[in-house]
């Protein structure tokens, strides 16, 4: 994975040298600060579990780069965390955040568990021996970890406590994504379906599109929102979740669909909708698609039935990157995940910035300063790509690696 993202690195510099989009002292090869993390930290963590015996989890944080302000990034619960991906991971929140402007770097942490394993108490245990661990290197100045897969507001909580009492200040600024009562702030659970929401309306006031029918994979956090938001605008038509798709050309009710997914676990058998598979719901005939499940979902095998004209990336790098240079040569537009789910990070920065000036703000405030941000975000890459004639996802990076390329220079 990381080599892909050096890549990206290597393509978007060669970019910016050749257009001069700053200006570079080359002798010094600054970039070369870039192309590596700043810190790995790799802990142990005993814990006792329920039955008296010691169990000893693997954890890492890796802090990918800090020029632009502190390290921000989630922590996932996983049992395939991996070094390489938790690393590729951090170079991709640095990017998202410098595309985003929000002057926070990239890192992002893990431990090899699967949290479904655990009781509630061996999770909290775990949570609390991570934030110890971990505490020497993170903090509101520093590094500033969120949840990520399979991590919850209250491990969010358990982690800011613990970490208060080891340095002896209450510091609710040390992580986002807690709960509400617990210095969280409002609108972060919608964030990213509300950003995604944004970068497609920017996207098609500059296109002459009126009638908008639109397929989502994946009905969770990010999905769902998506797909409950955009329904005031565009007309949702297939949606999905692990079980299967639902279809309905007329479009469907996202309100029912939600209750129905409560009382039944799934968005399939929705009354008034046709069954269909995830790889049909791909290859709908539909004006946009997007994809809010899973990463790698279109690749080699199946990007050639993709028919929408316009993807949207809630998911994470669910777009192969071969595949994704040529949907762009067929003329598919494709508004990359650093931007499209941008959302997400960018309420985690408000609700930092809330705790360290000890405010709250109101849900209206933070969508009104999300959006400003999605489309100030979304005009920079436009421009860029009209400027240099690149994809968005070119763009994206051209523009995230110039920034933090600028702020490396100032101080090296
Ligand atoms: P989630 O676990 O809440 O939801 C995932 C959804 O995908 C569920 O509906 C699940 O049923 C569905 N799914 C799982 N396997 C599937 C399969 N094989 N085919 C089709 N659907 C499947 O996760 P989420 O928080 O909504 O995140 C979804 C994606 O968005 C991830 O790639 C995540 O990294 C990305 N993302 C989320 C956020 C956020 O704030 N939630 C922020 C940035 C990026």
């Amino acid at each position: 994975m990381m080599k892909e993202n050096l890549q990206q690195l290597e393509e978007a510099y060669e970019i910016i040298k050749n257009n001069k989009l700053i200006e570079i002292d080359e002798k010094k090869n600054v970039i070369e600060i870039l192309r590596h993390a700043k810190r790995l930290v790799r802990v142990s963590l005993p814990i006792v579990m329920e039955n008296g015996v010691i169990k000893v989890f693997e954890g890492y944080r890796v802090q990918y780069n800090d020029a632009r302000g502190p390290f921000k990034g989630g922590l996932r619960y996983h049992p395939e965390v991996d070094e390489d991906e938790v690393t590729s991971l951090s170079f991709w929140m640095a990017i998202k955040c410098a595309v985003a402007d929000i002057p926070m770097g990239g890192g992002k942490g893990g431990i090899i568990v699967n949290p479904k394993e655990l009781s509630k108490t061996e999770l909290e245990k775990l949570t609390r021996a991570f934030a110890r661990a971990l505490a020497p290197v993170v903090g509101p100045m520093v590094d500033v970890p969120a949840p990520d897969v399979y991590t919850t507001p209250e491990m969010m909580s358990w982690f800011k406590d613990e970490y208060s009492k080891v340095v002896g200040v209450d510091s609710p600024a040390v992580i986002t994504g807690k709960p509400l009562t617990d210095g969280g702030s409002k609108g972060r659970d919608k964030a990213t379906g509300l950003g995604a929401v944004y970068a497609l309306e920017a996207y098609l006031e500059k296109t002459d599109k009126k009638e908008t029918t639109v397929a989502v994979q994946g009905f969770g956090n990010a999905g769902l929102h998506f797909a409950e938001l955009a329904h005031a605008e565009w007309k949702i038509v297939a949606t999905s979740d692990s079980k299967g798709a639902v279809y309905n050309e007329a479009g469907l009710n996202i309100q029912d669909l939600i209750k129905h997914k409560e009382e039944t676990k799934s968005v399939i058998n929705f009354p008034g909708s046709k069954n269909i598979t995830n790889e049909e719901l791909l290859a709908l005939e539909v004006d946009v698609l997007v994809p809010a499940a899973l990463n790698s979902v279109i690749t080699e095998t199946n990007w050639k039935n993709i028919k929408a004209k316009t993807i949207v990336e809630i998911a994470n790098g669910p777009i192969s990157l071969p595949e994704s240079k040529k949907l762009a040569d067929a003329g598919i537009t494709i508004i990359p995940d650093v931007l499209a789910n941008a959302g997400g990070v960018v309420v985690s920065y408000f609700e930092w910035e809330q705790n360290i000036n000890n405010q709250s703000w109101e849900l209206d405030d933070v969508n009104i300063k999300l959006k400003d941000k999605i489309r100030s975000a979304f005009s920079a890459i436009w421009e860029a790509k009209e400027k240099y004639n690149l994809d968005l996802r070119t763009a994206a990076y051209v523009l995230a690696v110039a920034r933090i390329l600028e702020a490396e220079q100032k101080r090296n």
